[in-house]
């Protein structure tokens, strides 16, 4: 007679053609998401998301163990590291070069993903011009006592201050705590014209109301109130990739919002992957409208700015 075939138990697995080992690993649980589950998640949003990370050079946080045990930052590509994952030489700020990894498809992201990776964080700029920003990230980081609302407030009213000085922004949940309000460059800018513009922007933002902000990583100072982080605009400076998941509890996902949408969300980690497949399904893409956006910063930006 016909015997049922007994569920396997997959001890490997096969993402767009790269081994995954340990494909049943339990990274995140309720929802629970699997090595496999991650690996297929980034097979499929690597087309909404690679326009952002692709070329860039990337931090991956690596977690082989899982999220619950030991993870690090590594920028640098190692030892044993697949050929998906590609190197780059970089000069770094004490004259020496050293190869840092990017990757450019979404084999890299799965491959990424074998090696234990949950977290892509990138630079500001593309391995083909890396003195030049092609996005400003203006990371607002709320002290705790600080409400979800009143994030959701300085992120609006950063937008307008932008806004008014001509530039167009975006809006990413970041998975964790705070939002980070993006300005898409198509015309690159200088990190040295980037770094002065979100640094006096955000200092001016702190100066003028010091009750709600402060542009100074002093965590002492951020008592009640939000640090507007600008450090993110420095060559070799990374932030969270959109889409990245985040080795957070439950598995959340760094989510590029519409300003419409920001207003009704509860907390910036309540996008999970099936809220993610969703809203590719419904062919839901909040940052739409930026690939058309053509803009750079313009002395007269900076001058408003009040870097000069
Ligand atoms: P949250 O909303 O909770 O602040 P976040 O991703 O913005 O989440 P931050 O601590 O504000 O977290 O860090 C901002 C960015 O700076 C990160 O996304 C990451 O790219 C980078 N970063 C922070 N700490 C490190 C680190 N130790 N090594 C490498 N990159 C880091
Ligand atoms: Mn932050
Ligand atoms: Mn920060």
């Amino acid at each position: 007679s016909k015997t049922t075939p007994k569920r396997k138990e997959t001890a490997e697995g096969d993402v767009l053609g790269i081994r995954i080992s340990h494909a049943d690993r339990l990274l995140f649980s309720d929802p629970d998401i699997t090595k496999i589950d991650l690996a297929r998640y980034y097979g499929v949003i690597a087309d909404r998301m690679l326009p952002f990370a692709a070329r860039h050079p990337a931090s991956i946080l690596r977690c082989p163990q899982g999220p619950d045990h030991q993870c690090f930052y590594q920028k640098h590509a190692g030892e044993g590291f697949p050929d998906e994952i590609h190197q780059v030489p970089i000069e770094e700020s004490d004259g020496d070069v050293a190869n840092y990894l990017y990757v450019d498809d979404a084999e890299g992201l799965v491959a990424a993903v074998q090696m234990g990776t949950i977290e892509f964080h990138i630079w500001g700029s593309t391995i083909d011009r890396l003195d030049a920003a092609d996005r400003l990230v203006f990371d607002l980081d709320p002290d705790p006592s600080v409400t979800f609302e009143t994030v959701k407030t300085a992120a609006v009213d950063l937008r307008e201050t932008l806004e008014a000085i001509g530039l167009k922004s975006v809006a990413m949940v970041s998975g964790g705590k705070g939002i980070h309000v993006i300005v898409p460059l198509s015309r690159k800018a200088a990190w040295e014209d980037a770094k002065a513009f979100a640094k006096a922007l955000s200092a001016r933002i702190a100066d003028q109301d010091p009750d709600h902000y402060i542009a100074t990583m002093s965590k002492a100072k951020r008592k009640g109130r939000i640090f507007i982080d600008w450090l993110r605009n420095e060559r070799g400076a990374t932030a969270v990739a959109p889409y990245s998941l985040r080795a957070r509890k439950g598995g959340p996902v760094a989510t590029p919002v519409t300003w419409e949408e920001l207003t009704g969300l509860d907390a910036a980690n309540s996008f999970h992957i099936p809220d993610i497949l969703g809203r590719i399904e419904d062919g839901n893409d909040p940052w739409a409208e930026a690939g058309d956006w053509k803009q750079s910063i313009t002395k007269a930006m900076l001058k408003a700015a009040g870097a000069e």
